[in-house]
């Protein structure tokens, strides 16, 4: 089998050029100038004349099915995977997490059921380490070994996830040692637990409660303590969802400094703010995730660190609860909303138009949503380039279409967006995964549940 996508405009992390695209199977063959190929009597070509071509979208920081307490995350590895790629991302990295009580080995298990034979984009797993007495750091050797070699901590929720630093401490000593990355939610559980408490015990249980519980300077505070224990351990460190000013500047001073620190922010810090908290009744519970939404000086401060190269790397935080009957379960107590939001489907067109309002280059935006992800998570030459021998995993990008995302036309198994009524320019025409065409016209076209499960190299610093 063998395509040729013809007088693009091919953008990668440090070019940008009109050329075509030669692919073999699976795998790109060649890159040339416009009809370099024309003899190469290509299976089907793609007419790619006035339109972007970029590698893959890579999303780091997904949920699909995620179990909560009370509930399951509605998109899964099958609807979850599908919006994606509509979206123009073609792997997702999800997390696999750990029960306390639970050999890390079993966690793993488990995500490979949900995902395998499932998955329609290429897929690996992140270890969320929750309780090293169930899985002393020897576990962290074997993860590395099936290809896991990213271990994520967080420094909130004390009753179900929450490690203390003791745990932060010998996860990141291993982990330098192994070549492994760690990923922090960072921040101050046991204050935050408090402050909730206090509110709840007060009456005070509408989801507006939820942003004011969770004081963006308590985000920083954990951001510095993890960088600190990082830099006395000398492990790499990768900081989830930063979306403030405060641990922005955390990262950016460890940066500085030349500490090998890394910030991740999300669509919904850029384009949200706690004024979406201010909607009438229980509207607003759309909106509980976490972190929640900040100021929208929190909003500016993030684009100029993604504009300075403070922060790396976009990715969503996708977990998708529905208004109805999932989000509704904290009518009464905002603390019992499930947390998440939606955005798998909507992060590469979001993040486009931070280029069409002149804050990212073209080759910026594809280093924030493909390449710098694939280098920092042990997938790079393989993802996140358009070089031969690389993936075909590719976008055919249609800059001038428009869309108003909303959950009428979304693919992601869920009953809103919190994104409803935008209208973006810039949209993904056409996906192709490992040299297979999965979605044309904005639509998926399959074939469903052949995403691979990718296993990834340890980390080198890119
Ligand atoms: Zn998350």
């Amino acid at each position: 089998m063998r395509t040729l996508i013809t007088n693009g405009y091919i953008v990668t992390a440090d070019d940008a050029f009109t050329g075509d695209i030669l692919i073999e199977g699976e795998q790109i063959a060649a890159v040339g100038a416009p009809g370099a190929f024309a003899s190469a009597q290509a299976d089907t070509v793609l007419d790619a004349r006035g339109k972007y071509v970029f590698p893959g979208g890579i999303d780091v920081h997904t949920h699909m099915e995620l179990p909560l307490p009370t509930t399951v995350a509605s998109d899964d590895f099958e609807t979850g995977t599908i919006a994606a790629a509509c979206g123009g991302t073609t792997t997702i990295l999800d997390f696999a997490n750990q029960r306390r009580g639970q050999p890390l080995s079993e966690a793993v298990e488990a995500w490979h059921k949900k995902a395998g034979g499932r998955a329609s984009i290429d897929y690996g797993f992140h270890a969320c380490i929750t309780d090293l007495a169930a899985a002393p750091e020897e576990a962290m050797d074997e993860m590395i070994a099936a290809g896991i070699t990213t271990f994520k901590l967080l420094m909130a929720y004390p009753n179900t996830f929450m490690v203390d630093d003791e745990t932060i401490y010998r996860v990141l000593r291993r982990s330098a040692r192994l070549g492994g990355l760690v990923m922090v939610h960072a921040e101050n559980g046991m204050v935050i637990d408090f402050i909730v408490r206090e509110a709840v015990a007060a009456g005070h249980t509408a989801p507006i409660y939820h942003p004011l519980t969770r004081p963006a300077i308590l985000e920083g505070e954990a951001t510095q303590r993890a960088i600190t224990l990082a830099t006395l351990t000398d492990a790499p460190l990768y900081v989830v969802h930063v979306s403030c000013a405060y641990s922005l500047q955390a990262v950016a001073a460890a940066r500085v400094k030349g500490l090998p620190v890394w910030g991740e922010t999300c669509p919904q810090y850029l384009y949200l703010n706690d004024s979406c908290y201010t909607a009438p009744g229980f509207e607003a519970a759309r909106f509980v995730c976490t972190p929640p939404m900040r100021s929208d000086a929190d909003n500016e401060a993030l684009w100029l660190g993604l504009q300075r190269r403070e922060l790396s790397v976009v990715a969503t935080d996708h977990a998708a609860f529905n208004y109805k009957g999932q989000k509704e379960l904290g009518r009464d107590d905002f603390t019992k909303i499930p947390n998440g939001i939606p955005g798998v489907e909507h992060r590469v067109m979001l993040l486009y138009q931070g280029v069409r309002t002149g804050k990212l280059s073209l080759s910026h935006f594809v280093d924030l949503i493909s390449t710098m992800p694939a280098k920092l998570f042990g997938l790079f030459p393989r993802k996140g380039a358009i070089a031969p021998g690389s993936d075909a995993d590719l976008v055919i990008f249609d800059p001038d279409r428009t869309l108003t995302i909303s959950a009428s036309n979304q693919h992601q198994r869920v009953d809103y967006t919190p994104y409803e009524g935008m209208h973006v320019q810039g949209v993904p025409d056409t996906v192709l995964l490992r040299g297979r065409v999965l979605v044309q016209n904005g639509q998926f076209t399959g074939p469903k549940g052949e995403g691979q499960f990718l296993h990834r190299k340890t980390f080198s610093e890119p």
